[in-house]
């Protein structure tokens, strides 16, 4: 996707509030863009809301330009020109009859007032009026900005009742935003966490996410933890005695000090020492993350402390981990395991000095590949990437210099019948 350029972003979401109204539309700014533009933080993406119908969107901005993504919700999305992104315009509607917790089995289209009423919280209530310069406000939710406060529009056990990810997002926003939770939407979410679990895996993951990557990553797992959601989507960290309590406290101190942590780090980390790599891999099996994600999560917990002593530790052990995709995550973690222990990351700064040396000396080719093998008058098996691995630690600790030193060394293993499988052709 080419990349956003908020001004284009937010001209071309203003440009269509007013071709809405030019039609004869009420149309508004809504939700998260509005909340964020009023606590000065550029809104990642612009939401309008508007008492046009769906296909009336269409016909206004052409059936090219725009896609029907949740035609049962009123929902349009519209292609900006370049670096202008997409816009949801949703046509103001009220939903009702949640029977799963997660979805409406309803919707009707409605006014202004009865779609600020249908949101989650006061805060995300808001709408805008980006010709006038106005906010509109049905839930008091200038008010709660101002404060700092997360509170559910209307009654927050009904409103938790009907969806329970927000149960989540409460926590969610209260955290990110730096903001307290409303006693009463508090006590709704401490009452209701055991029915999280009701949630989809994705959607756990996308909350926890946003959450443990954020700055105030461990203002939101305090909370997670205090209102019971924690024992829910992560008992994995739940402390039951006071040696847990104290690993975890240790566990919130290095998290806290994380630079900018991806997902699988921030998990790695506050899941260290409470499960094994393959106890952090099946945390990331539960919430369907990549591949990729739970691999490196699970490398990370597998590695850690691996980079201790690093000055003075064999080269061909520290080098594969230095060249590993993960290395940036794991000196992080290293960093802030120091800073939490107010001790100096020389471990860390031996690293990166390393990482800046040039690629021919940080990871050089190897002296032999596997055709050299052949060539040698091996038969090719499971020995092969025995010999390479030996060939190449040696070659990384400066035992062997050439191909010749290599084979020399091959011969070696083979006759003293060190390594598996030793026969040749
Ligand atoms: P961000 O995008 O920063 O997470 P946001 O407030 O924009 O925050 P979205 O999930 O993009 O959140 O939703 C846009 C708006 O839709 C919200 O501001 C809120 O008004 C409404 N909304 C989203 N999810 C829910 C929900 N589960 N229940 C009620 N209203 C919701
Ligand atoms: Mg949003």
């Amino acid at each position: 996707m080419p990349e956003l350029v908020p001004e284009v972003q937010r001209r071309f979401a203003r440009q269509i509030v007013e071709r809405l109204r030019a039609a004869g539309f009420e149309a508004y700014w809504a939700g998260g863009c509005v909340r964020d533009q009023l606590l000065d933080r550029p809104p990642h993406d612009y939401d309008v809301a508007t008492s046009a119908k769906p296909d009336e969107v269409r016909r206004l901005f052409g059936l090219r330009r725009t896609l029907v993504v949740g035609a049962a919700f009123g929902v349009v999305v519209v292609l900006g020109p370049s670096g202008a992104g997409q816009i949801e315009v949703a046509t103001f509607r009220s939903e009702s009859g949640y029977h799963d917790g997660r979805h409406p089995e309803r919707v009707a289209f409605s006014s202004a007032r009865e779609d600020a009423l249908r949101r989650d919280f006061t805060i995300n209530g808001l709408f805008y009026d980006p010709i006038e310069e106005r906010v509109i406000d049905f839930v008091d939710g200038q008010a709660d900005l101002r404060a700092g406060i997360v509170r559910a529009i209307g009654n927050p056990v009904d409103r938790f009742t009907e969806d329970k990810l927000r149960l989540l997002r409460a926590v969610r926003f209260a955290a990110t935003l730096g903001f307290t939770l409303e006693t009463a939407t508090r006590q709704a979410v401490e009452q209701m966490a055991s029915q999280v679990t009701v949630v989809s895996a994705e959607r756990i993951a996308d909350e926890m996410e946003r959450m443990l990557v954020s700055k105030n990553r461990t203002v939101g797992l305090r909370l997670l933890l205090e209102t019971g959601l924690a024992a829910e989507v992560l008992p994995e960290i739940v402390p039951v005695d006071a040696r847990q309590r104290t690993q975890l406290e240790n566990a919130l101190g290095v998290v806290d000090r994380l630079e900018r942590p991806t997902f699988s780090l921030a998990l790695a980390v506050v899941l260290f020492g409470r499960v094994s790599p393959a106890g952090v891999e099946r945390v990331c099996r539960r919430w369907r993350l990549s591949n990729q994600a739970s691999d490196r999560a699970e490398w990370l917990v597998a590695h850690h402390g691996c980079l201790k002593n690093a000055p003075t530790g064999r080269w061909s052990v520290l080098q594969k981990i230095l060249v590993s995709p993960g290395i940036e995550e794991l000196l992080q973690w290293t960093a802030a395991e120091a800073a939490a222990k107010g001790r100096e990351a020389t471990d860390v700064a031996y690293c990166r000095e390393c990482l800046a040396w040039p690629p021919e000396k940080l990871d050089p080719p190897p002296l032999a590949t596997g055709d050299d093998l052949v060539r040698h008058g091996l038969v090719p098996g499971p020995i092969f990437s025995e010999l390479l691995a030996r060939l190449r630690d040696a070659q990384l600790d400066g035992l062997i210099e050439t191909k010749a030193q290599a084979m020399a060394m091959v011969d070696r293993l083979v006759a003293d019948g060190n390594v598996l499988g030793s026969d040749r052709a």
